[in-house]
């Protein structure tokens, strides 16, 4: 017996779900670690094994699960482009068979759930920065839709549980995160940008680099979803996590090369198709709600981020996550 709540992380093996499965055991709380690996290794959990109060799972949230627990934190889905993109029907399946088994969960168990939403629920926006309040500039039908479409039906689907069976739901809409144990392949900005220099390869800009996006640490996003678990009932979101600190992609770039000290160059490639031209969050509500603000700005996350890859480079490891071929 413990004095904590059992918490279901699903996609706890995941860049996010791994440090928020170590910060709910350094609370107190038992931790159910769901994920099927699809975009992710057993290594980002390995340390937590040995914890009696951790349980890893292996089980994909398109098929239901029957477990007692409390909490539910639903991060099961894959993050970057590359890897969403790779199986597309997966990916919309996940999201919405996965939210509607894991809703089916906390009903019947009375159960507090939070999902794992997306500024990509804004798409392209025509509205800068963007508020909860804005509906969005989706395409339905493009490479990016799987993913995008995929979470606004599993918002829907969180709301109509609300109101339909007066669910405690929370939802969080999170913006660009990024930290130690992102996948080295995920094909993200940050880790593409890292991995580049750190290796001296040619940095890839994708377009002209002047499109921008918003960079949370991972801690900082850890923090928020918590502190949105322990909100009363009445509080649902969606709630923007972010950090509206907004940067060019080629700032970015710069300041990768700044801080590692490469000799690497910038090379510009084409832009994927419905790739946004700017994100950032309007966190005012995150801030009036959750008493919550990022504290870690970019260059200092970076270089904790720049010292993981750089220990991961090291150990020579290849990283082949199973189902995902094209890493
Ligand atoms: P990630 O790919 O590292 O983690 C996702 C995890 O879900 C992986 O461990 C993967 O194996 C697992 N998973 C995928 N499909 C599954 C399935 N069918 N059943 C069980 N497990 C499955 O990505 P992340 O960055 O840690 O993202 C976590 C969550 O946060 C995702 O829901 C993502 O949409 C959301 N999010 C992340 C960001 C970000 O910038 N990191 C931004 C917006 C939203
Ligand atoms: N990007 C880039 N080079 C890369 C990877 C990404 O210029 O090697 C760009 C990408 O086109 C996008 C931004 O960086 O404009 C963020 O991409 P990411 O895949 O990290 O996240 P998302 O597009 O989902 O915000």
């Amino acid at each position: 017996m413990t004095s904590g709540k059992r918490v279901l992380v699903t996609g706890g093996a995941g860049f996010l779900g791994s440090h928020l499965c170590e910060r709910l055991l350094a609370q107190g709380h038992d931790v159910l670690c769901v994920d099927n690996f699809f975009s992710s290794t057993r290594r980002n959990v390995e340390h937590l094994i040995d914890d009696r109060r951790f349980e890893l799972m292996r089980h994909d949230v398109t098929f239901p699960l029957y477990v007692e627990v409390d909490e539910i934190y639903n991060l099961a889905c894959p993050a970057s482009p590359v890897h969403y993109q790779f199986d597309p029907v997966q990916t919309t399946k996940t999201s919405v068979i996965g939210a509607i088994n894991m809703l089916g969960l906390a009903k019947r168990v009375k159960a507090k759930i939070l999902q794992s939403s997306t500024s990509e629920v804004y798409g392209d926006p025509n509205c800068h920065p963007q508020p909860e309040s804005y509906w969005g500039n989706v395409n339905p039908i493009g490479f990016r839709s799987c993913y995008d479409e995929g979470k606004r039906c599993a918002e829907t689907l969180f709301f109509d549980y609300r109101r339909q069976h007066n669910l405690a739901i929370k939802v969080v809409r999170i913006f660009n995160t990024y930290g130690p144990r992102m996948h080295p392949h995920d094909g993200r900005v940050v880790s593409n940008f890292i991995v580049q220099a750190l290796k001296g390869e040619d940095i890839t800009i994708y377009g002209d680099g002047s499109q921008t996006r918003s960079f949370c640490y991972a801690d900082d996003l850890v923090e928020a979803m918590m502190r949105m678990m322990a909100t009363p009932d009445d509080v649902t979101g969606p709630v923007n996590i972010g950090n509206p600190g907004e940067f060019t992609i080629r700032q970015l770039a710069e300041l990768v090369i700044e801080l590692t000290g490469t000799t690497s160059r910038l090379i510009c490639q084409k832009l994927p198709s419905d790739d946004p031209k700017q994100r950032r969050p309007d966190i005012s509500l995150a801030r009036e709600l959750l008493d919550w603000q990022p504290k870690v700005q970019l260059r200092e996350g970076l270089v904790q981020t720049i010292a993981y890859f750089d220990k991961l480079l090291a150990e020579g490891e290849t990283f082949q996550a199973k189902r995902v071929g094209v890493l």
